[in-house]
């Protein structure tokens, strides 16, 4: 896992600190995590926008080592903000690097 450029290490760090700065689940930027439904992670990233994620997916992409293809989640999450204004990412919505 390490010749990735990035990997899941700053995913799920400091889950206690409520509302501290974390790491975007999609880019690995800075965001802010924002409280929302239990089984569920919400960041508000600079670039990614706002957006909610199933733990469940984000546990099955650690384990598997996959990350998210940036560029096309980030144009889904944009077509989807018109029908919902925080997109919510779950196994069937995730666009994986090929
Ligand atoms: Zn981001």
């Amino acid at each position: 896992m390490s010749g990735l450029g990035r990997s899941w290490d700053h995913a799920l760090v400091n889950k206690n600190k409520k509302g501290a700065y974390m790491s975007c689940l999609i880019c690995a930027g800075q965001a802010e995590s924002i409280e929302c439904a239990g089984g569920w992670e919400q960041r508000q990233c600079a670039q990614c926008g706002c957006y909610r994620m199933s733990q469940a997916l984000i546990l099955t992409m650690m384990e598997e080592g996959q990350i998210f293809d940036t560029a096309r989640m980030r144009q889904w999450l944009m077509v989807s903000r018109d029908s919902m204004p925080v997109p919510s990412i779950d196994r069937a919505q995730a666009i994986l690097m090929p």
